[in-house]
């Protein structure tokens, strides 16, 4: 049986058997031994493994090992003299698994831009910081479930083939057998998308169970080739019943500060690379974002602040015209230098579901905006009356026979509810510091762009 690298690292038992199995990073010849450094993926830190001639295959493979080059190893767990580790393996049986050629192995000892690493999104993750990404995403994911599970909210798979849009048309795949030529022909009977968010039907469940969550692939044809937008991500979209918009900004700020520091707690090595190498203070930065409280601010405040600003923008700001990136990064790192949450949005610039305000003209709509991203969080309270939601639903021009399942949560025991979407690989984005968000997720999906 392997140890994970991780463990042995940690628990340090030294005098112990143990085997461990991965991949070379580096190997160093001195006389009659060598030190092979060998990673996991377990954690950042590589065991050093020393192999001596006393192995049988020390002259015929050890001497020849390279790069990338898997290996089984079993051993004896000693104190390490070198200095920056405490342990190190002295290996009694050594067996090459799988070879990497060096002359064409592309992850040689140098370090490589993301750009370039990108184009092999299948060896990538070998590399320490995609590797370290690649942890404190599943340490968050981890971390999602962890907060909701333990406040009594249920977790609701939505589906991911859907025939409601729920952000108005443009941005939807289309489903299709690719033979259908009439809509009778279609394989539901009519058409049908990936969904760009599962929220109508968290708002089935969450009318039926109280709370609940759901979280998993959302897909978005927009063509917006930015650091900040994937044609495939992970939306995190819980959904309260009998909850307003003051209680929904509450357990969005609450849950962005429990994933920030769960992720400093449990992955202190991974989040340190970030802070030496991608990004310099953030640890500083999450940890000041952890312990001070959001800034708050209205949607007409913010139009404002923005018009005052002595900052030139490329695009124009008005009330009744919806915030870019620019603004928002503006309002979070020049004005506030926190996460701001923003309110009360005009309604005319935000979905059809949003609580409409007793002014007729803004809704509840909350967009946590944040250093670095700009918008990570997207929410609102729910428009929960009958009457005004059919006519919001007529003004944006939308088939209410489609939608008679929605209604119907407002004609049968209707409630105030409301929720929000975070984007997953923003919040890893902005935890691990990347500055683009093609690093942020395992296999980046953009325009143009889906390699492996
Ligand atoms: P933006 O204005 O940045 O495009 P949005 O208003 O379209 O965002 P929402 O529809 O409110 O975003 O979606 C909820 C959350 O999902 C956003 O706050 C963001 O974190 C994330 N998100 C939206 N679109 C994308 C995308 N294309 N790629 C990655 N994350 C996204
Ligand atoms: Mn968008």
């Amino acid at each position: 049986m392997k140890t994970r690298i991780k463990n042995i690292l940690q628990a340090k038992p030294v005098g112990q058997h143990v085997s461990v199995a991965g991949w070379v990073r580096t190997k160093r010849d001195t006389g009659s031994f060598s030190f092979i450094e060998v990673n996991d993926g377990s954690c950042l830190a590589n065991l050093q493994i020393i192999g001596d001639e006393k192995l049988e295959n020390y002259e015929s493979e050890i001497k020849q090992l390279s790069t990338g080059t898997s290996v089984m190893v079993e051993g004896v767990l000693q104190e390490s003299p070198a200095k920056g580790q405490d342990v190190e393996l002295h290996a009694t049986r050594f067996r090459v698994i799988g070879k990497a050629d060096p002359e064409t192995y592309p992850l040689q000892k140098k370090r490589h831009s993301f750009e370039f690493l990108r184009e092999l999104s299948h060896l990538r993750p070998r590399t320490n910081a995609l590797g370290a990404v690649a942890r404190v995403r599943s340490r968050l994911s981890y971390a999602v479930h962890k907060f909701f599970q333990e406040r009594e909210f249920v977790q609701v798979h939505t589906p991911i083939i859907t025939t409601s849009d729920c952000e108005g048309a443009g941005e939807m795949f289309q489903v299709t057998t690719g033979l259908e030529k009439t809509k009778a022909e279609h394989f539901f009977g009519r058409s049908a998308g990936l969904t760009v968010s599962g929220q109508l039907q968290a708002e089935v469940y969450a009318l039926a169970l109280g709370d609940v969550y759901t979280f998993g692939p959302t897909f978005r044809a927009e063509n917006s080739n930015t650091s900040r937008h994937l044609s495939e991500f992970w939306m995190l979209e819980p959904e309260m019943a009998f909850c307003d918009l003051q209680g929904n900004m509450e357990i969005a700020e609450e849950m962005l500060k429990y994933l920030l520091s769960d992720a400093m707690t449990n992955c202190p090595e991974d989040m340190l690379l970030f802070d030496k190498f991608i990004e310099k203070g953030l640890l500083k930065k999450l940890q000041g974002i952890v312990d001070k409280e959001f800034a708050h601010i209205t949607y007409t405040e913010a139009v404002e602040r923005l018009k005052k600003a002595k900052k030139k923008f490329e695009y124009p700001i008005d009330w009744g015209r919806d915030l870019q990136s620019e603004h928002e990064r503006y309002l979070s790192e020049d004005v506030f230098q926190c996460p701001i949450t923003v309110t009360d949005y005009p309604a005319s610039i935000k979905p059809f579901y949003m609580r409409v305000n007793d002014d007729n003209k803004t809704v509840a709509a909350m967009d946590i905006l944040v250093p670095g991203i700009g918008e990570i969080v997207g929410g609102s309270q729910r428009e929960e009356r009958y009457d005004v939601l059919e006519s919001r639903m007529i003004e944006a021009g939308i088939d209410l026979a489609d939608y008679s399942w929605y209604m119907d949560l407002r004609r049968y025991g209707s409630v105030p509810h409301s929720g929000f979407g975070l984007g997953f690989e923003r919040l890893v984005q902005f935890v691990t510091g990347m500055a683009n968000i093609r690093e942020a997720i395992a296999f980046p999906r953009t325009p143009g762009s889906a390699p492996c």
